[in-house]
């Protein structure tokens, strides 16, 4: 699935397309173009005017009663989910051949409820990995073929070892799908060897396997596994397993994102800060590096809120957040500390490095002028920071002296010790 930001809609019933229309485009914010017949579609897919993220389509329409507008989506590359009055086993293995989404039955309102949460994912599963593991390469192939369909992005594993090393290689991958009897590694193995580095909420693993052993799947699911799926299985039981478990570490992740992080900037926050404080010092001590504590606050900004508005305020926040995290590395934690006031605990090499760096950010901000409104605002910020090795209460009452001191003496200005 591209880019893009459009549903193609062909529907002839005014009455359905209506409310199809209204609910995708409240519900997902989306753009619909909506056709109400075959020939209107062909001229429209022909003009080339439109890209189409994917496309709804009615099997039955005035100009084409057996299904005929689905070809020729498909042709221009479309990914296609059908409409259908029924449910008929023979029409049912025709949508499968012809490598659809899925097809979603109108004989209740709530199919457009599915219809919707079909759609959502779609629109997440391009940011989804998952590690597709078996020794045979036309079952591995299969299994990635359906997961691609879904617009999933997918990975290739041969064995259980290989598995390991992708996975130490890819840590955005979601979930795994893992054949049991492979050489080198099998799948209980696996599981195993997975869970030590990830657990459920954050991994989500099925066992497959076609091996009739009524055992297997008990033993997969002892191992470690979220779930099993024996082969041969349908289609929309795979697809049915496979969504249920990305949503589910999918929705843990989005909980303990907004848990972890500042509403307004995104960034880290305070709480964050000290649970995972130990973390990244025994993480920076292992790479033979030093933590630095620094405390940033914003001059004057109570009267950037006088002079332009809280809303303005806001605005600079999320600039100066911005600058921050451009500022660090991807493994330091830059936080919110409160109102205009950032920690951040960050990794240098060599005791020059630490101070250097916090004065081309004190720079960075001056330099901004962030736009707000029809307003262009500057501001300044005063910095502490200490780079004594201590615990992290003791280097952040350090840091936030010499912020204090940056103040008195002047502010928009590095103290460093
Ligand atoms: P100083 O240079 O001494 O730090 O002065 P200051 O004005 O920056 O410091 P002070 O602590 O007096 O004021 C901080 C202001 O930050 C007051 C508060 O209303 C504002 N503030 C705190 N949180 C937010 C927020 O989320 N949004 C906005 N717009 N303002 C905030
Ligand atoms: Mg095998
Ligand atoms: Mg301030
Ligand atoms: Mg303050």
């Amino acid at each position: 699935m591209n880019e893009s930001r459009t549903i193609l809609l062909v529907e002839d019933s005014r009455f359905f397309g209506t409310m199809v229309k209204r609910r995708i485009e409240q519900e997902l914010d989306l753009g619909v173009v909506w056709l109400e017949n075959h020939a209107e579609t062909r001229k429209v897919l022909d003009g080339g005017e439109h890209e189409f993220m994917g496309a709804l389509l009615d099997l039955t329409l005035p100009d084409a009663p057996n299904g005929e507008v689905v070809q020729t989506v498909l042709e221009h590359g479309i990914p296609v989910i059908i409409f259908t009055g029924g449910f008929s086993g023979e029409w049912r293995d025709r949508f499968l051949s012809w490598n659809i989404v899925d097809y979603i039955l109108k004989d209740s309102p709530a199919c457009v409820d599915t219809l919707i949460s079909t759609l959502r994912r779609l629109r997440r599963n391009r940011k989804v990995t998952i590690l597709v593991v078996d020794d045979s390469q036309s079952t591995g192939d299969a299994v990635a073929g359906l997961l691609q369909t879904h617009m999933y992005r997918t990975l290739r594993a041969d064995d259980g070892r290989e598995a390991l090393e992708v996975v130490a290689e890819h840590p955005e991958i979601r979930m795994v799908i893992t054949d049991y009897e492979m050489p080198n590694m099998n799948g209980f193995e696996l599981v195993r060897a997975l869970r030590e580095q990830r657990d459920k909420d954050d991994l989500a693993i099925i066992g497959m396997s076609a091996a009739d052993d009524p055992l297997l799947s008990a033993r997969f699911i002892k191992s470690g596994a979220s779930d099993f799926l024996a082969k041969p299985f349908q289609v929309e039981e795979f697809h049915c397993r496979v969504d249920h478990n990305v949503d589910l570490v999918e929705q843990i992740a989005l909980i303990r994102d907004l848990s972890n992080r500042d509403h307004l900037t995104r960034l880290f926050n305070r709480r964050y800060l000290f649970d995972n404080a130990d973390r990244f010092f025994r993480s920076v001590e292992a790479a033979g590096q030093s933590v630095c504590v620094s405390m940033i606050d914003i001059d004057h900004f109570k009267s950037v809120n006088d002079t332009y508005g809280h809303d303005a305020g806001d605005v600079v926040l999320r600039q100066v957040a911005e600058l921050l995290t451009v500022a660090f590395a991807p493994g330091d934690m830059v936080c919110r500390f409160g109102g205009e006031e950032f920690c951040v605990l960050s990794a240098h090499g060599s005791a020059r490095e630490a101070p250097a760096r916090l004065e081309s950010l004190r720079r960075s901000v001056e330099r901004a002028v962030i736009p707000a409104g029809d307003d262009s605002i500057r501001v300044t910020a005063s910095i502490g920071c200490c780079t004594e090795p201590d615990e992290l209460d003791n280097m952040i009452k350090v840091a936030d002296q010499r912020l204090y001191q940056a103040k008195e003496t002047g502010r928009n200005k590095v103290v460093s010790g």
